[in-house]
Parts: structure tokens; sequence; C-alpha cells
């Protein structure tokens, strides 16, 4: 090769290198991943500076002979160290083949690999060989990666903080052993252990592993099919939930990947069990024909696109929402400070202190199996009822009194109780506006003083397009000139003396909804807004009656134990619970 084309390769490679290069952490993924395709089990990745200075990469795999440890470097040894067996992210496999030439390029790099009888060492630097020998005999891979971007300034500037740096890498390596839980996968840096998964090929444990115990005792299992996807992993229980999306994780035939639309169905399945701005720990594995996942994607990207997305939507959605539905959870306000403690748990978790422990109700429990914990059936004495939810609807609370205007106390033979009154309230509002919504025939009551809405000309052009929403509810208006609207009925479940501001509340609605108008989206904001606005507030007088009706109505819930934004309505302390606390037992 002349010297000219040898250059011009150093600086192809370099190019390729300044796309998908970016930071230690693109290092750390396509050596490891290049030790995942290696048939490795176990892979320790050791940083020093969060890999600024140096990145190595030990692994257990198959190993390469001689020629093709010299052949990595090249960038067109593509075909010969690289099968095209993966279907899925065909189109990576030609960086993946480049890859180690552009970080080769950039940086010093040692290889010591072995198939199991004589081992070779390549040492090179800016992309070039400068020593090649045998070496030891261990089967398997150790590259070390040093002074990386060290010949190319702009792009070394382009390194964040090592802290930064690391972060990047801890979090590909979480999600990359997520993932693969039959993979043993070790990370450091400085010498201190960061990460460290068993690879047994349990994914509870894993995620055990990865996120700590809080989490994983906090996990519910999901499993479904239709006919073009099977779905199985772990969700969260709404008790733990983060203030990031980036542990809902996605994998989509074994790769990590990210979908807007996978996680915004996600999101929505949790609707009413959680605030909004968290978002739940979730690992869900999804297997699909890969015939229908679109590969046209950039190598260092994780999106993915997909046919039958909608499918795939509502399949995770309904088995999500459906999974929770069935374990319905009743915050029980016991203190326990062993409980609370949680090894692997950054400080973003959002765990509510005081309540560690959920009741699970097993709704779908076979006859002869006996419910895990069920404290609240043992403590009501219902032991051959699995339902919890129905015995929920059994109880009969009594109230004691109102605290500071905003809680109710109130107890029965086993346990006292703190509610909060808008959210009971809400609730019940919520859960009897979304049955009025399912029913066929509406109930319309007329208005004595129809209310005129005036609005933009835009407004009025959406209002109206969307009109017929309304006139299904059984609200009755009609044109009222120019860009305004003449309300003379709405349906009877809104309550009278505040349903001029709902009626407004609801037109704003209407008008605001995204581009595309979705019903089913609208009609639950709508009694979610509608609920909230006829609820009883915080800072409110309530009889002893008024309280009386509203535990009454909130144990004939379904979902008696969050408001409609997921935030708790219920607390419970066991008559054993308050004796602890007073240290009357030990
Ligand atoms: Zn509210
Ligand atoms: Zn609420």
């Amino acid at each position: 090769m002349s010297k000219i084309k040898v250059m011009s390769e150093v600086m192809a490679n370099m190019i390729a290198a300044g796309e998908v290069i970016e930071k230690c952490a693109s290092v750390v993924k396509e050596l490891v991943e290049n030790a995942i395709d290696a048939g490795a089990k176990n892979i320790k990745v050791n940083l020093e500076a969060g890999g600024i200075k140096k990145i190595e990469v030990i692994d257990d795999g198959q190993g390469m002979d001689e020629e093709d440890a010299i052949l990595a470097f090249s960038r067109h040894a593509t075909s010969k160290i690289y099968k095209a067996d993966d279907l899925f992210f065909v189109e990576t496999l030609g960086f993946r083949g480049e890859a180690l030439a552009s970080i080769a390029s950039v940086s010093e790099v040692e290889l010591e690999t072995c198939m199991g009888e004589v081992g070779t060492y390549v040492h090179l630097k800016g992309g070039e060989v400068l020593e090649t020998r045998k070496s030891s005999a261990r089967k398997g891979t150790i590259i070390t990666i040093t002074n990386l971007f060290y010949n190319t300034p702009a792009r070394l500037k382009y390194l964040k903080s090592e802290t930064t740096e690391l972060n990047n890498s801890i979090s590909y390596m979480e999600r990359l052993s997520l993932s693969h839980p039959d993979i043993a996968f070790g990370l450091t840096n400085n010498e201190k252990t960061i990460l460290k998964t068993s690879g047994g090929n349990n994914l509870l444990k894993t995620i055990h592993e990865i996120y700590g115990l809080n989490t994983s005792s906090n996990m519910l299992e999901i499993k479904a099919s239709n006919d073009d996807f099977e779905i199985s992993g772990y969700i969260a229980k709404p008790a733990v939930l983060k203030k990031n999306r980036n542990h809902m994780h996605t994998i989509v035939n074994g790769r990590i990947v990210r979908n807007n639309e996978i996680n915004r169905a996600i999101n929505d399945a949790y609707n009413t069990y959680k605030h909004e701005g968290f978002y739940p720990v979730v690992v869900i594995n999804i297997n699909v024909d890969p015939t229908l996942v679109d590969v046209n994607i950039h190598p260092t990207k994780q999106d993915i696109k997909m046919s039958k997305i909608d499918e795939l939507t509502r399949l995770l959605y309904e088995t999500i929402k459906e999974t929770l539905y069935q374990n319905l959870l009743i915050p029980d306000a016991i203190f326990d400070d062993a409980k609370n403690k949680d090894q692997g748990e950054f400080d973003e978790t959002f765990v509510a202190e005081q309540l560690p422990n959920f009741i699970t109700s097993d709704k779908n429990l076979e006859e002869n199996e006996v419910p895990e914990v069920n404290q609240l059936i043992l403590n009501i004495g219902y032991e051959e009822d699995n339902d919890v939810n129905l015995e929920f609807k059994k109880l009969k609370l009594y109230p004691i009194g109102q605290v500071h205007k905003t809680y109710i106390i109130a107890q029965d033979e086993t346990s006292m109780y703190i509610l909060d009154q808008h959210a009971v309230h809400e609730r019940i509002n919520y859960e009897m506006i979304t049955k009025k919504l399912q029913e066929q025939k509406t109930y319309t009551t007329q208005m004595l003083v129809p209310i005129t809405i005036e609005l933009s000309a835009a407004d009025f052009r959406t209002f109206m397009e969307r009109a017929d929403v309304l006139k299904d509810l059984g609200f009755e208006f009609e044109e009222f000139g120019i860009n305004t609207i003449i309300i003379k009925a709405h349906p009877t479940w809104l309550k009278e003396g505040n349903e001029e501001e709902s009626i407004r509340t609801i037109v704003d609605l209407v008008i605001t909804n995204e581009k595309k108008f979705d019903k089913t989206k609208f009609l639950d904001n709508m009694a979610k807004m509608i609920s909230c606005k006829m609820s009883v507030k915080a800072n409110e007088d309530l009889s002893f009656e008024e309280m009386e009706k509203l535990l009454n109505d909130l144990v004939k819930c379904d979902n008696p134990y969050n408001c409609c934004h997921g935030r708790p309505s219920i607390m419970k302390y066991t008559a054993y619970e308050l004796e602890k606390m007073f240290r009357r037992v030990l």
C-alpha cells in the first residue's frame, strides 16, 4: 500500500471515530459489545478517571487468533471477524467492524487475546502497530485503551468531567446488565467496584444487583403476548418511582432500545398510580419478528422504529395497567428503618419514607393458593376470600374526627386510618364520572341560565370540529353570534353550584387537547379535572355525617388507595403497629 493510501485510511478512521466515539462510554460500549459477540460470560470493565485515563475490558470469550487480532484493527476486516447473523441491527455491523479501527486511530491500544493455546499481544498507537508478539494462554481477550483522543485535541476538549464520563458508563453498564442477565458484569473506577452482577440469568436478581432491595422487592412480574409481540419482565409498584425516565428499560430482541411511543404507553398505564413527573422502574423484554423492526437507524442511537407499534403499545398498556390494578396498594404506615435501607438507590429515588410496606391484593390467585402476606385479610378475618378489593369493600370505617381541616382520622376493629379528604373525595368522584361516561344513556340537566363562551376564531373552529364529543356526553349548545357558543344543558353528573366553572374547563380541554384529538384521553383528563373541582378541598370543615359518607363511598371504590393523580388517599396503622410505636410490644 502506498504511503498516501495508508494516510487516507488513518484519516478515514479518525473521521469515523469523530462521528461515533464521542465519549468514554462509547468506547466502553464498543468493547463490551465485542466481548458479548465473542460469547463471553464474564465481562469486567476497569476504568481510570472515568475512562479518560484508561479503559480496560477483560472477557472470557472465545478470543482471536494472531491473524484476526491484527485484522481487527483494519477497517476492512468486517466480514471476517463479524458475522452478519444479526438481522436486527444489521446496519450497525458495518460500523462494528470499523469500531476498533476507529478507536485505535485516536488512542493507544494494547490487546491480549487467546483462543486457548498461543496468545497474541498487539500494541498500537494512533492506528499504527508498534509491536506484536506471542503472549499468555489465558482464553479470552483483554483490551486496554489509554490516551483517548491524544492526537485529536478538538475531540479531547469535548470529553466531560471524570464524573460525567463515569456516569455515562455506569448508566450504559446498568442497562446492559439488565438486558443480559445471563452475563456477569463488573465495573470499577480507580479500583473501586461500582457495579457487579452475578450472571445467573435471573432478571429479578439482576434488578436487585442494580437497584437494591427496596426496588427489587417492589417489582411485579408481567407476561403477555399477542400475534406479533411477546412481552415479559418486571414493573415497579408505585412505591418506587424515579424522577427521570432513565430507569424505564425496554429490550427488543435482546437489544436495549429507546422508543418514545413505548415509554408513553408504559407511563400512561401508571396513570392514576403516580404523580406527573415521576417515572416507574421497568425492565421489559419485547420479542418480535425481526422483520417488523426498522433497522435503518444510526449506530450510536438506540431509537428504533417498529411496524405495528400500536399493537405493541396497546399490549404494554393493558398488561401493565391490569397488573397494577390486580396489585392495588394501600400504604401501611409502619415505621421500619430496616426495610427502608437500600444499598443501590440513588438520592433521586422517591420513596415515601413512611410507607415502605404495601399490602398486595392478588385478585388473580388460584383458589388453592394462599395470598402471601395479606395483612388486611388477616386483620378482618376473611381468610377464604382472596379478593382484597372485595374485602376492602366490606370494611366499615368509623370517623373519629378531622385534623387540620384536611385529614380524616377513622378506625375499625383492627386499625386506625388517616385519610386525605380531598384525595378521598376526588377518587370517589373520578370513579363516579368514569362510570357515567361508560353508560349508554345520558341524563341531561337544563340550565336555568345558559352560559355563553366567547372564543377566538381559531379556538371556535377547533371547538366546532370536536363538538360531537360533548354532544355525546349530554351537553346541549349552539352557535351564538360570532365565535361564541351558548350552552343550555349539561350532563347531570356535573355538580350544581360549580357547573359554570366546570363547563369552561371542559371547553378549554376540548380546544387545547393535542393536534390529533384523542377521545379516550380527553375523557379521562376531563374526568380527572372535573372530579378535582367537584371535591372538598383541604382546609374545609367537614361534618361528622360528611366524613361518614366519604368513608362509606371510598370503600366502594375500585381503587380506593389513590386519588386519580396517584396521591395516596388512605393510610393504615394496625393496632399492632401502634403498640409497637408506643413500645407496648417489642
Ligand atoms: Zn385534586
Ligand atoms: Zn388528585
